[in-house]
């Protein structure tokens, strides 16, 4: 039976529930979403949930729902019914994806993540700008990020690919696995501490089920007083995107995960690529892009030998990419804004047509 710490439960959400107008709310992490029903753990139990009224009525989108991983604060039905979620507590850090068929709406797929496994195959070739790409999606949910090479019984030179990757990790920490080598995975096991929370990240194929199912077995924590039952009431058993190991730590595994683009990386993509940063200072324009401007060190260094040429061209593609999605969002903003009758046609014209030039 879980307590509220095994879950992840710090001083900082306690005073945030605190400071709730409602002090009936009773903590508890979201740890499945299925049709705007959520199963809520709480202190030794579970329930079924709904979002409040107000939350949905609120919500300008659904990144302002809750979320698998979202910690809340829920008002209890004492008839068996279900319980309200009345309050979303802030956020660590989030991963997201744009919603199916919007292609604007951020849509919360895991939040409050402390480490994210990102993992690979050594079935393939290390891909260093795939690593680059991830460890961007990764800086930008505030999750610690951790380089996973699996298959390992595959690679023919382990030590090689161990170096392949770090020289793109940044400080992430690089670890080769094998799920088929079980004394293997015991590197992993400093990342799943007692309410700390994992999440998987990484191509399909390169074993994520596999590790889950490695660092979970059978030895999952047991529920209280559980009641299963879907929307119909009938009893189901349910697979759950949120796990409590028996020997601590918790693991985010949805299927939104898998389907991770890039949204809004804003400084993200600087983060990931430091050394591109550091040389961006000596660039002769404060806002150049490193594209085609003048006095550019960093095409300097390319050109000089000093600085990868696909490394080079990875970080201007995900500008690219990130500036692209920056537009789409304020194109919405803009169109938000007009329903909303913040602003008047003429306004919204003007600044479309300013947005345009
Ligand atoms: P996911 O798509 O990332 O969840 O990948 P899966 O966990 O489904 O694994 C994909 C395939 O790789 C499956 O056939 C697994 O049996 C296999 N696999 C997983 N881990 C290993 C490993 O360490 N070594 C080898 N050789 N195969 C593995
Ligand atoms: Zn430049």
């Amino acid at each position: 039976m879980w307590r509220l710490i095994d879950l992840g439960w710090t001083d900082t959400l306690a005073a945030a529930l605190t400071a709730e107008e409602d002090q009936t709310l009773v903590p508890g992490r979201v740890s499945l979403e299925h049709n705007h029903v959520y199963r809520v753990l709480v202190e030794g139990g579970e329930c079924l949930a709904e979002a409040a009224g107000r939350i949905k009525y609120l919500a300008s989108g659904r990144s302002e729902l809750p979320g698998v991983g979202d910690w809340v604060g829920v008002r209890l039905d004492s008839s068996g019914g279900r319980a309200v979620i009345r309050a979303i507590l802030p956020r660590r850090g989030w991963f997201s994806r744009k919603a199916a068929g919007r292609e604007t709406e951020e849509q919360v797929v895991a939040a409050n993540v402390d480490t994210v496994l990102i993992v690979f195959g050594l079935d393939k070739p290390v891909n260093a700008r795939s690593i680059e790409r991830y460890l961007v999606v990764a800086r930008q949910s505030r999750a610690a990020p951790v380089i996973v090479l699996n298959k390992a019984d595959l690679a023919e030179d382990r030590a090689a690919d161990v170096a392949e990757a770090t020289a793109v990790a940044g400080d992430a920490p690089v670890h080769a696995v094998s799920t088929h080598e079980p004394a293997s995975m015991r590197a992993l096991e400093p990342y799943l501490l007692a309410g700390h929370t994992l999440a998987l990240l990484g191509p399909s194929g390169a074993g994520k089920s596999s590790i889950v199912n490695q660092l979970v077995g059978r030895e999952l924590l047991a529920t209280g007083d559980v009641r299963e039952w879907d929307a119909r009431g009938r009893h189901t058993s349910v697979h759950r995107q949120l796990v409590v190991r028996a020997e601590g730590g918790l693991i985010i595994d949805t299927p939104g995960m898998r389907e991770l683009q890039l949204w809004d990386t804003d400084s993200a993509v600087g983060d990931a690529f430091a050394d591109i940063a550091e040389l961006a200072a000596g660039c002769r324009f404060r806002d150049c892009l490193h594209d085609r401007e003048p006095g550019c060190a960093v095409k300097a260094a390319v050109e000089a030998g000093e600085l990868d040429a696909g490394r080079y061209e990875s970080y201007l593609k995900l500008q690219h990419e990130q500036a692209a999605t920056r537009r789409l969002r304020d194109e919405k903003a803009l169109l938000d804004a007009k329903r909303q009758g913040k602003i008047g046609s003429k306004a919204y014209k003007a600044l479309q047509k300013q947005r345009q030039r």
